[in-house]
């Protein structure tokens, strides 16, 4: 046996198969360990098999080299086309078929709102994204896919996941360890269903309630997004005990909608929209201090990466703002994470596509939300390279930034779902967290005595249509997009929550239009808003429905009376509030309706203050802490409590 040639041969096929290196080195070790070698090549092979151990995997493969390593050494070794597809990301249900993954190289899938598997499980969840997985690791490079989701109040997409209040219920409680808390479980059951990347939080600061998205932010004054960016830590693992990105429950993180998403002024927003995705129309000063502001937090706590907004900054779309995402948001803030696209976004850039695909990129989008034409996506972005008008340096950027994530989260290594936690999807412990930040969201807003409730009183009546909808407490973005009002996922409604607190001997009665002759010793009503999300719930009036001030005006007209305000924001109240004997502002508060009851039943008091100004009148409206003339019906930061 000629072994010295065997070496020597088999070391350089090795570098160029880098997938048959494996069964190379144990040929080789075969040869070697056969004993009829000349001494002088045994010293010979044995330091080939030491170089061919590590080319038995190619270098990228390799977890204990350094990341930028990883990066450079699978960069080298991909096309133009594959570097493309990384850039790439698509929604589930616009695959022309899985095989599509492998053969448009695809870097990235999303499940946009409600796009469940058929079975909404959680191990539905996990196969449905390891399937996807298993196309994308059976290509030449194996490039883990990084699947992206909105879980935005929890893994909302997911029935009988734990869903939380949204973020506006959140910055009324001003607890950043709360908005760790709740980063780290949403990390965890996220993490249970092979998804490793989170649209979430989003960091608006909301300036005008008229703004369907206006629960989405944490407050209309930057310090409290600032403060509550600690649900980036959770999320990524950054906490003591944590392990961090690429440890189990590290999900990545993004910080949206870059950058002033909430400062849109009513009348600007894009198509049939009345203030969403529209204009920021202010000067670069106040931007800077306003919207800018809390991005300084997120990217101190290292976010993986960031969504620009829909709208645009004195007429130019974000999407296409070079200064703001190249200049500003990295060289500037430091931020060296990816910018994913929002959905279908870049297509509002003026121009046909082939200029919003080189703007887009140019301006600094790492990777674009497509999400349906993936095809005419990547053909366009191909032509751009070619034509020159992309060059490959920015590409090979992009990409760069967008493997690190994918190396830092552990993918390569890890690249299926770790099943480990699946069972506490929704489990009792992490309802518990989501009664507690229930419980921290609520703001007292008047009460004349009437509160805490007793839990022996003979009579409740409970009633309006929020009281017993588990649809209407979560809101938008739980279970599909706008959200639904009814038993759409598990939880407990708050009329179910009273019945829960009360004493035995205690007759709750439940109306939800009351009318007629009413009598008990208290009233609960809870009323307010439905469902909707982003564009569709742009709303220039803020008023309660007629059914709701009857619901209001019949129970406290016979009673002493407790108003409960389901809602993304304020409502217009001041008519009702002389009626009112206590209101109290529950925001969106998800599944778990005891937070409320905990409360009203004084086992806990009120902690809550007001993210936002509560205006008077929608003719106030924009209103904020700071303006120069200041009247609101309640201001920022306003919350009573049962300690006088
Ligand atoms: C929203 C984003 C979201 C994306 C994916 C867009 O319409 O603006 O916040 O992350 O959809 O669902
Ligand atoms: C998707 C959302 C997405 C929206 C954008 C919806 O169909 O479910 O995730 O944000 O479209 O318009």
């Amino acid at each position: 046996m000629n072994t010295s040639l065997s070496i020597h041969d088999l070391s350089g096929y090795s570098r160029l198969f880098p997938a048959q290196a494996g069964l190379i080195a144990a040929c080789l070790a075969a040869c070697v360990g056969h004993g009829d070698v000349d001494p002088r090549e045994e010293q010979l092979a044995s330091a080939a098999q030491a170089e061919l151990t590590m080319a038995a995997a190619p270098l990228y493969q390799d977890p204990s080299a350094p990341v930028p390593d990883r990066v450079a050494d699978l960069l080298s070794r991909m096309t133009l086309d594959q570097k493309i597809g990384q850039m790439t990301q698509v929604e589930r249900s616009s695959l022309q078929s899985d095989q599509h993954i492998a053969d448009y190289h695809l870097g990235s899938l999303l499940s946009g709102g409600g796009s469940a598997p058929a079975n909404n499980t959680p191990s539905a969840w996990a196969d449905m994204v390891d399937g996807y997985q298993s196309v994308a690791m059976s290509t030449t490079l194996a490039i883990p896919l990084l699947y992206g989701i909105d879980a935005v109040h929890g893994h909302n997409n997911v029935r009988g996941a734990t869903i939380f209040p949204h973020n506006i219920g959140l910055g009324a409680s001003r607890n950043p360890a709360l908005a760790e808390d709740i980063g780290r479980i949403t990390a965890k059951e996220v993490y249970a269903t092979g998804i490793r990347w989170d649209f979430a939080p989003t960091l608006c600061v909301g300036r005008d309630e008229r703004w369907g998205r206006t629960y989405e932010c944490f407050g209309e004054h930057p310090e409290v997004p600032a403060m509550m960016s600690s649900f980036i830590d959770g999320l990524q693992g950054n906490y003591t005990g944590g392990a961090g990105l690429g440890g189990i429950n590290g999900v990545l993180a993004t910080a949206k909608h870059w950058v002033g998403d909430g400062g849109t002024t009513w009348g600007t927003g894009e198509g049939s929209y009345q203030i969403d995705q529209g204009d920021t129309q202010i000067s670069e000063a106040e931007l800077r201090d306003v919207h800018i502001a809390p991005y300084h937090d997120a990217i101190a706590r290292d976010v993986g990466s960031v969504m620009p907004s829909y709208s645009s900054w004195n007429g130019e779309k974000m999407h296409g703002h070079a200064y703001l995402l190249n200049d500003v948001l990295r060289d500037e803030l430091g931020f060296d994470g990816f910018v994913i696209s929002d959905w279908q976004a870049i297509d509002q850039i003026p121009g046909d596509y082939a200029s919003d695909v080189r703007t887009s990129i140019n301006a600094g989008v790492d990777m674009v939300m497509v999400p349906h034409d993936y095809i005419t996506f990547q053909n366009t972005l191909r032509n751009e390279v070619n034509a020159g008008n992309v060059s490959m340096a920015r590409i090979d950027q992009a990409v760069g930034r967008i493997l690190t994530k994918k190396f830092e989260l552990g993918l390569f290594e890890q690249p299926y779902a770790d099943r480990t936690h699946i069972a506490e999807i929704g489990s009792a412990a992490h309802r518990d967290v989501a009664r507690q930040a229930v419980r921290e969201s609520l703001v007292l807003l008047k009460n004349s005595g009437v509160l805490p409730l007793a839990k022996d009183v003979q009579k409740v009546l409970v009633a309006g249509k929020n009281a017993d909808d588990i649809g209407n407490q979560s809101g938008g973005w739980t279970i599909s997009w706008q959200g639904s009002s009814g038993d759409i996922t598990p939880g407990t409604t708050i009329l179910e929550a009273v019945q829960a607190s009360v004493s035995p001997s205690t007759t709750v009665e439940y109306k939800e239009r009351p009318n007629g002759r009413l009598s008990a010793d208290v009233g609960i009503v809870v009323v307010g808003e439905t469902p909707y999300a982003e564009g569709q719930g742009d709303n220039n009036s803020l008023t309660l429905s007629v059914t709701d001030r009857n619901a209001i005006k019949n129970v406290c007209n016979a009673m002493p009376c407790v108003v409960v305000l389901i809602s993304g924001r304020p409502m217009m109240i001041e008519g009702e509030l002389p009626k009112i004997d206590a209101l109290v502002a529950a925001w969106l508060p998800g599944t778990e309706g005891q937070g409320v009851t905990d409360v009203l039943f004084g086992d806990y008091d009120f902690t809550g203050t007001l993210p936002l100004s509560w205006p008077r009148t929608i003719s106030q409206v924009p209103i904020n802490v700071g303006d120069t003339s200041y009247d609101p019906l309640f201001p920022y930061g306003f919350g009573l409590s049962y300690q006088p």
